[in-house]
Parts: structure tokens; C-alpha cells; sequence
């Protein structure tokens, strides 16, 4: 069956409907090349850089089964969802020094580095886990379904019939050979992935693998993990289960982590423990009182009450302890915070205006010179629409700013 996305495929110019041995041996062969010609230490043009990192990241899906499979099922987004990546996306270099052994990029593949060890335990498959702010709030258990390597049960990890693996006689089990190769007047000792054995130190004849696995020694598994989001717990926090990771053979099976990430939310923006709210009120309550209502975040409906007399001003932020996000592992809970949007009306009929004149402090007195002379008067207009989206865009931008109160900076914008 074709892959949903064949770009992994095109990139490093492998044919998709190899497998087993020859595909990775095809894979690595091309990796190496594509790697060596854009690796930024060696071509410094223009998009080299990004394209070393598009194989790379190539080749780190399509080398594991496990990823490969997920790969061809579901393509790229279809990683990204399963947590999938290998490594959370290990860093380019890193896999290139891996790749080539040793201290890293050139200096490794040519100066004749000891081959890395490598990990004594599988990689960690890191996932990003969004979780809703409700959910946060309330707390929650997830499960969570992920893609892994096992042992395969059928060979118990072996590739093929008992006795019947046999350390590759080229590379004496190493799985990497030394060679030499004349470079101008010097002799450069180099170290390559044994061809005979693909770097896996050892052979198994083709009637005696294993027919499960296919002499790969792990098959992948479906398994279901339950992820405690506790309440409270912030963006970055991570959740980790020891060795139920990819298990390969000779190595410790790798950790699985998860790393909480928090959704936006519509209505409230967190900071900490705290929680923002912005209300918008009419011209009415803020000066005569009345009531709000602010659904929260485990369906509760928060009355709040806004008292007669004591106006509340355009932009000022109000408290109310304790209605905050809870606080991990503690007892308490924040607090929230509400900053007022006054609503100001269009129009207001002018017979009535004495009844404002009798409740509102008196208009200011403004100093002016008292000459007739120097003043003149002025009208004001509407300003034009198109000045006027300019103008709102500069002071609203996204209206996410905390720091400085939407009126604050209409002020601002009005004495320009
Ligand atoms: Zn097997
Ligand atoms: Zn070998």
C-alpha cells in the first residue's frame, strides 16, 4: 500500500516499497549523502541549512519502524498526534553526530572518532499533551493511546530461531568498519556502517528469521497510558512513566513523557495561580450599580455585585480572592481579577440632561486666559472610517495586553 504522503520518501529519494534490510540500507546510504551535501558546517548557501534539517528529520521517521508505520498510515500530521516524533524531534546535530559517530558532524565522520556507544536505554518518546483550562481547573485523568516498539513475543526479541543469529563476520559484531581513503597527500582513516550487517553486528539467514517481526526483534504495540492531569498544574509540567517507552534488544526500554501544555481559553487568561477576566458594563452600572455574571470554569456562575455609589472607572481592576485556578499540590486557590470595559452610550436624549447635572461632580474648571481676544471656537467631527481603523488598531491591537488598561491607552490615543 502506497503512503498517505510520500514527501519523507521524495526527500531523501528512497523507493517507499522497500522494506526490511534493504530499505534501511537504501535509507542510510541516501541519508548520508543528502546529510554530508547540506550539512551547514560544509555548504553555507542559502536554504541549506533547512533542508539538512528536513532529511534529518526524514530520516529519523522512516529508520524506526514504529514511526515509519505511523508515517505511512497517516502521514506527517499523523505523527504529530500520536506523538509519534522520535525524540520530540531530536535536534539535528545531535542525530547527525549519532549517525556518523562520535564527536559530532565533521570532525567525528573524518577524524576517525570512536563510534558513540550509544544509550544504554531506548530514547524517551516525549508528547505534548494540550489540556483545557475547565480541565485543569477540575483535574482529570486522560488516556492517552501511543505507538511502541516490544521485544517480539514470537522470538522473544531475537529476529529468528534460537541459535540461529550470527555475529556478521565483516565488521566482527561491531557494525561499523574502518577504512581509509586517500585524501590529497594524507591517508584519512574513516568509520562506516558495515554494509554486510547494516551496523547491527550480526546476520541471520533469510529461512531462519523470524516471521513475525521479520529478524527485526521488535514489533509495535497499541497501548493505552491513564496521564493524571492534577488541578492546577501548569504549561510545562511533565508527567513521566518510567520505561514504557520503545523497548529494543540489549538496551533498557525508554521512558514515555508527557509535558502538560494549556489550551487558550476563551473567557479567562491565566497567569500562575491567578485568572483574568474582562467585563464589559453598560454607562448605568458602573455608575449606579447592578450586577454581573461570570460563568466559570467548573459551570458555576459567579454573581458579582456592583455597588450604587461607588462608580467603577473604565479600565480599573477589580478582585475577588480566592475565585482564582487552584494551586498544584497546595490548598488554596488564586484570585481573579476583573478589568471593566465601560460601555459608553451613542447618544443620550439632551432634555434630560439636568438630571445628570444634579448627580455628576460639576464639569471641571479649566484654566484659560480670560481675553476674548486670542480665542476662537472649533467643532469636533467624526474622524473618517479608514483613520479611524488605523487609530483603534494602534490602541486595541490585541486586546491582550494586561499591562496597560484599554483605557489607559484610548487616553493615550485621543492626545495624539
Ligand atoms: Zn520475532
Ligand atoms: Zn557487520
Amino acid at each position: 500500500m502506497p503512503p498517505k504522503d510520500s514527501k519523507f520518501y521524495d526527500l531523501l529519494g528512497v523507493d517507499h516499497s522497500l522494506q526490511g534490510v534493504e530499505f534501511e540500507a537504501k535509507l542510510k546510504t541516501a541519508y548520508r549523502k543528502s546529510a554530508l551535501k547540506f550539512h551547514p558546517d560544509k555548504n553555507k548557501e542559502a536554504g541549506a541549512a533547512e533542508k539538512f534539517k528536513e532529511v534529518t528529520k526524514a530520516y529519523e521517521v522512516l529508520k524506526e519502524e514504529r514511526t515509519r508505520q505511523i508515517y505511512d498510515q497517516y502521514g506527517e500530521e499523523g505523527l504529530e498526534q500520536q506523538g509519534g516524533m522520535p525524540g520530540g524531534g531530536m535536534a539535528a546535530e545531535d542525530l547527525f553526530a549519532q549517525f556518523f559517530g562520535g564527536g559530532g558532524a565533521f570532525g567525528g565522520m573524518f577524524g576517525g572518532g570512536a563510534r558513540d556507544t550509544g544509550p544504554k536505554k531506548a530514547r524517551t518518546i516525549h508528547h505534548v499533551h494540550k489540556v483545557s483550562l475547565e480541565d485543569i481547573y477540575k483535574g482529570k485523568v486522560s488516556k492517552l493511546a501511543l505507538q511502541k516498539s516490544i521485544l517480539c513475543p514470537t522470538c522473544d526479541g531475537r529476529g529468528g530461531k534460537e541459535g540461529a543469529v550470527k555475529k556478521c563476520t565483516s565488521c566482527d559484531g561491531a557494525g561499523v568498519k574502518t577504512m581509509l581513503r586517500q585524501m590529497g597527500p594524507m591517508i584519512q582513516r574513516f568509520q562506516t556502517v558495515c554494509p554486510e550487517c547494516q551496523g547491527e553486528g550480526e546476520t541471520i539467514r533469510e529461512r531462519d528469521r523470524c516471521k513475525r517481526c521479520h529478524g527485526k526483534k521488535t514489533v509495535v504495540e497499541r497501548k493505552v497510558l491513564h496521564v493524571h492531569v492534577d488541578r492546577g498544574v501548569k504549561s510545562g509540567h511533565k508527567i513521566e512513566f518510567r520505561g514504557e517507552g520503545d523497548q529494543m534488544p540489549g538496551v533498557l526500554p525508554g521512558d514515555v513523557q508527557f509535558e502538560i501544555e494549556q489550551k487558550p481559553h476563551p473567557r479567562f487568561q491565566r497567569k500562575d495561580d491567578d485568572l483574568f477576566y474582562h467585563a464589559e458594563i453598560d454607562l448605568l452600572t458602573a455608575i449606579g450599580g447592578g450586577q454581573i455574571f461570570v460563568e466559570h470554569l467548573d459551570d458555576r456562575w459567579l454573581t458579582v455585585n456592583i455597588y450604587p455609589g461607588e462608580p467603577i472607572k473604565p479600565g480599573s481592576i477589580k478582585v475577588i480572592k480566592g475565585q482564582g485556578m487552584p494551586s498544584h499540590r497546595h490548598h488554596d486557590f488564586g484570585n481573579l481579577y476583573i478589568q471593566f470595559d465601560v460601555k459608553f452610550p451613542d447618544k443620550i436624549p439632551i432634555e434630560n440632561l439636568h438630571l445628570l447635572e444634579q448627580v455628576l461632580p460639576p464639569r471641571m474648571q479649566q484654566n484659560v486666559p480670560a481675553s476674548d481676544a486670542m480665542n476662537e471656537d472649533y467643532d469636533l467631527e467624526d474622524v473618517d472610517p479608514r483613520q479611524q481603523t488605523r487609530a483603534q488598531g494602534a490602541a486595541y491591537g490585541e486586546d491582550d495586553d494586561d499591562d496597560v488598561p484599554p483605557g489607559a491607552e484610548r487616553v493615550q490615543c485621543a492626545s495624539q
